[in-house]
């Protein structure tokens, strides 16, 4: 870590923490311990809020999609009731020559896949904000976004996590020492 330093005009090797040149007087560029440390400080901030905004926005999908999940396994044979007699689904109905059966199971497994949303967005949320297992948060994530049916939605808010989570990669815990080492380079 001790790298010799050199005045930029005589050429005398100077102490680390040197501020002048004690041989011609020249001032040493470079920043002082407590901008470096303040800095330090900022990026970690930094990568902590980015990190709580990833618990949040996943949580935003996340809670309403266990409920509507909830709510269409509950509700599915009366929904299948409605698409199968509102004559305003009758063409739709016709095309796929759908049973009342297959109206049943289709919004079944629609419920299902908004809870295994729900589910994998609760897991990524977690460990964002615990920072912890990072690759384990990065696939619960894109698992989450995928089974998220609501479309755009989930794919847009999902997206946005995905990508913040993979850019603060270093402040889970397991790579607690190249994220010292990066920090350690901020000079
Ligand atoms: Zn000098």
């Amino acid at each position: 870590m001790d790298e010799k330093k050199f005045c930029t005009k005589c050429g005398n090797e100077l102490a680390p923490d040197a501020k002048f040149c004690p041989d011609c007087g020249t001032r040493i560029p470079g920043r002082n311990e407590e901008q470096v440390q303040a800095e330090r400080a900022m990026v970690r901030e930094f990568m902590d809020k980015r990190l709580r905004w990833c618990t949040i926005l996943m949580l935003i999908y996340s809670v309403p999609f266990l409920f509507i999940g909830i709510w269409y396994n509950l509700n599915a044979a009366d929904l299948a009731q409605t698409l199968m007699t509102d004559p305003l689904y009758k063409d739709v109905v016709d095309m796929f020559e759908l049973t009342y059966q297959e109206a049943v199971d289709s919004y079944e497994v629609v419920g299902i896949a908004y809870i295994l949303s729900a589910i994998f967005g609760f897991i990524s949320a977690f460990l964002c904000w615990k920072k912890r297992m990072f690759w384990v948060a990065t696939i619960t994530c894109l698992l989450s976004l995928i089974t998220g049916v609501a479309g755009f939605f989930a794919i847009f808010v999902g997206l946005i996590t995905l990508w913040m989570i993979f850019s603060s990669k270093l402040a889970f815990a397991e790579y607690s020492e190249q994220y010292e080492e990066a920090l350690e380079s901020i000079q």
